[in-house]
């Protein structure tokens, strides 16, 4: 399957070989992209780097993004390395752990600040950082990451299911502003994987187990599924799709008791 052949992408949010972010690269690849990784701290870039190492013709740049100058530097490596850019994964998320932790009431002002900036504002930031490449491809794809959580009260989600909420709304009003420039702009909102971030949900076992009982599918759902969702979503076969989030989560959003 070579759908993305000739194609240039960038992905955000690898940290390891769990990464929902590291499945959708190997998959971005073996359908034919090249790819920039980003890593956001030098405690993550040898990890990166390493698992960068595996990808063909692979680039590999910093990108803290709550930092708009190293947004902006990320933008102007990419113009000059790829000459522009067709599809974009945006995979980052954090809250701080006290605030993850607290019931939404609890929630500091500095905590509620910083998970809306990394999990949500970033995805605003990326994207218009990436537009002008896009237009270079005469359009693009942008894709981000979210959970259920942001529509319906999980335990334990707290203020990440807030932050998801606003990173949801954001991709529908991206959708509306860069659709004239044939730029979709969607989600994916993935059932339970288990990953470094997942880790820092309390008991986020409980809910996998939860999820392997009820789904339709009587299972929890791989991140190779995701991954090959979103290499549909950067490919030509979804051009009419924008501003739409896509559940792949075995079906668990349609359960009810
Ligand atoms: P992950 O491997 O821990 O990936 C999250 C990534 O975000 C990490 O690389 C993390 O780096 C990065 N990040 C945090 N702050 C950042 C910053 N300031 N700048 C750049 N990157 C930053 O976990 P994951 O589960 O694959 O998460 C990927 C996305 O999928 C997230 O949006 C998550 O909410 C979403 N999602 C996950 C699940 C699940 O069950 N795992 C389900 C639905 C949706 P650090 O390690 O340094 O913080």
């Amino acid at each position: 399957m070579s759908t993305l052949a000739g194609k240039h992408g960038l992905v955000v949010g690898v940290a390891n070989k769990r990464s929902i972010s590291w499945a959708v690269a190997q998959a971005a690849v073996a359908a034919g992209a090249r790819l920039a990784l980003t890593y956001p701290s030098e405690r993550l870039e040898e990890n990166v780097r390493e698992l960068a190492a595996t990808l063909d013709r692979p680039v590999v740049l910093p990108c803290d993004v709550t930092s708009d100058q190293q947004i902006d530097a990320l933008a102007a490596a990419l113009d000059a390395e790829f000459g522009g850019l067709d599809f974009l994964l945006h995979g980052a998320a954090f809250a701080p752990k006290a605030d993850l932790e607290h019931p939404v009431v609890q929630t500091s002002r500095e905590g509620f600040r910083i998970a809306l900036d990394v999990s949500a504002y970033s995805l605003i930031g990326l994207t218009r950082a990436v537009v002008p490449l896009m237009k270079k491809r005469g359009g693009g794809s942008v894709l981000t990451l979210t959970y259920l959580g942001s529509q319906r009260v999980f335990t334990n989600y707290n203020v990440m299911g807030v932050a998801k909420a606003a990173l949801e709304a954001c991709v529908r009003y991206l959708a509306s502003d860069l659709g004239p420039d044939n730029i979709r702009v969607n989600a994916i909102s993935a059932g339970p994987v288990k990953t470094l971030a997942a880790m820092g949900i309390k008991d986020f076992s409980s809910i996998r187990d939860i999820y392997g009982e009820r789904t339709p599918l009587r299972r929890n759902i791989e991140p190779g599924e995701v991954a090959d969702t979103a290499v549909f979503l950067f490919s030509a076969a979804a051009r009419g799709i924008t501003g739409d989030i896509m559940m792949v989560d075995a079906g668990y959003h349609v359960t009810g008791m």
